[in-house]
């Protein structure tokens, strides 16, 4: 038994139980079982190490797991894939806990290409989904994150993103289906009364709107999920872009923001630092076998190698022919006008081969990067918010390099431009074979977390390592949001036995 939850008997009652529920083959508490639930990237992989795992593949046995665990006390950590690798991958905030593995909930219970939505189960990959629409001939388009091994739920309830204009993932759930921590099943939205067609078109139905409240939180087991997707657009026409410097980043942004704003481009675009893309091709080795920082003159070696920018951006654009032609006259005559070297477009039809991840084709190319520094590789990704306001940006990009730096990892950042808001994603790869560049990365993300609070900002969504830290850094009021749900926890689930932790928000019987 892991430290952290030490109720060793209520444990081994409840694993009995969960066998009589599920079967023999459901339940997993082997020592490979705890390890292949845990985080494959942690520093430290026992302190998240789950006691074992139960796969429920019905909400009646999810119900009866449920129930179980709230007469034992035993907690227990939903996962609908559990590939939230860089975030913890299937491992709970909270070593000892039991993973509630949702991925043989497979069915696509809908596809609406009329309406542009999906209704899917927790286990339903970027893939299942993917083959799904193309064997009906693909009219609706999917956003897929950059690595796409994981859920179509899953990812979406942890706000995850994607580069196509649905890309904001949370933003397009339109009705869930949700187990309460004592077992009741609810239906969000519309989805509240029995039959209602509307349930996955409307998100303003009647009364206050639930959806997003159970997106990164601990209130529920999600089982069902309506997602918005894109109808598949005539043509797309896609433009690369590059920034020679680095303190280039600030035009980089303030050309996009306004373009996204007016909705002339459509999809938060992001401007991609070279080590980023440098590390796609292969390990940092491939061009340069030195310790310790990557050198400029090597860094500048690199970018002529690949022929690439200090930063590097893709423009896409969706709809049909003659609307995006004009619009990409827009967007060339806005890189002009801010010197910001552009491409040729590129354009694609109906019927033609798409590109890759611009038209949520699913891929795990993005996985190539956690090679960068060789060994058994590792990400962490530190990423604040901060308005699309080019100045603060390009302080944010300095603020974080320089720590980067102090701490010897190499600086690979994206910045996704919105019309609002631009997400500083920082990429933080390491060598999981050098105990040191651990040490270094956790130093430097602790830094980071303090630096960016310092400067007003907080991140979306963090690794399990760091969820009270940065749950701490939402301080209005004396942390009044923390005690808000703190109080909605207590209410629904007075056991605290769902994810507690998860986001810093935990049950009275576990607050300290
Ligand atoms: C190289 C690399 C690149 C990546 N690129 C991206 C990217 O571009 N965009 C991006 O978003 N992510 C990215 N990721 C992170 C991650 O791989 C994806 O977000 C992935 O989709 C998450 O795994 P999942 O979908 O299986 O979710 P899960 O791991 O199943 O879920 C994530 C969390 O949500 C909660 N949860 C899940 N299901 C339920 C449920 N049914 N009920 C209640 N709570 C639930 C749990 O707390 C769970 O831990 C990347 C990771 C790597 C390693």
């Amino acid at each position: 038994m892991p430290a952290g939850f030490t109720q060793t008997d209520a444990v081994a009652r409840f694993f009995d139980a969960a066998r009589s529920i599920v079967g023999e083959d459901r339940v997993f508490t082997a020592p490979i079982d705890r390890a292949g639930y845990s985080d494959p990237m942690a520093f430290d992989p026992e302190r998240h190490q789950p006691s074992g795992a139960v796969a429920a593949e019905t909400v009646e046995e999810i119900q009866q797991i449920l129930k179980t665990a709230a007469q034992e006390g035993v907690p227990l950590w939903p996962i609908s894939r559990g590939k939230n690798f860089g975030y913890g991958g299937a491992a709970p905030v909270q070593a000892g806990a039991v993973v509630l593995d949702l991925s043989r909930m497979k069915r696509i219970l809908e596809i609406n290409e009329d309406l542009g939505y999906c209704v899917v189960e927790p286990g339903v990959s970027f893939y299942d989904l993917h083959d799904a629409l193309a064997a009906r001939g693909h009219r609706l388009w999917m956003s897929v994150p950059g690595n796409s091994w994981g859920s179509v739920a899953g990812n979406a309830l942890e706000r995850g993103v994607g580069p196509q204009p649905y890309g904001d993932h949370a933003a397009q759930i339109c009705g869930l289906e949700v187990v309460l921590a004592d077992g009741a099943l609810v239906r969000t939205g519309a989805g509240a009364m029995e039959g209602n067609p509307a349930w996955h078109v409307t998100r303003n139905s009647y009364g206050p709107g639930w959806d997003q409240i159970f997106c990164q939180s601990n209130f529920g087991v999600v089982t069902r999920m309506g997602l918005w997707l894109m109808p598949a657009p005539e043509a797309t026409m896609t433009l690369s872009l590059q920034l020679p410097e680095a303190d280039d980043i600030e035009r980089g942004i303030g050309l996009f923001a306004p373009l996204r704003l007016r909705g002339v481009i459509d999809h938060d675009a992001a401007w991609v630092s070279y080590i980023g893309i440098a590390s796609y091709v292969g390990p940092r080795s491939m061009f340069w076998d030195g310790e310790g920082l990557l050198p400029e003159s090597v860094g500048a070696r690199i970018r002529e190698q690949l022929k690439i920018g200090w930063w590097n951006a893709e423009v896409n654009l969706y709809g049909p022919e003659e609307v995006i032609a004009a619009k990409a006259k827009i967007v060339s005559a806005a890189a002009k006008n801010a010197a910001v070297s552009a491409g040729d477009w590129r354009t694609w039809r109906q019927g033609d081969d798409f590109g890759l991840s611009h038209a949520g084709i699913p891929s795990t190319r993005d996985m190539t990067m956690i090679g960068w520094y060789g060994g058994r590789g590792g990400h962490l990704g530190f990423s604040p918010v901060m308005p699309s306001d080019p100045a603060l940006a390009a302080e944010q990009f300095r603020r974080a390099r320089k720590r980067y730096e102090e701490f010897g990892i190499d600086y690979y950042g994206a910045f996704g431009v919105g019309g609002r808001q631009t997400v500083a994603v920082n990429e933080i790869l390491y060598d999981r074979d050098s105990k040191e560049q651990e040490r270094q990365v956790h130093a430097l993300f602790e830094t980071l977390i303090r630096d960016t609070h310092q400067a007003g900002f907080g991140e979306y969504r963090t690794h399990i390592d760091y969820m009270d830290a940065v749950a701490d850094t939402f301080d209005f009021n004396d942390h009044a949001m923390g005690r808000l749900n703190e109080a909605l926890k207590d209410t629904l689930d007075p056991k605290g036995i769902l994810a507690p932790g998860k986001q810093g928000i935990w049950p009275a019987r576990f607050r300290t």
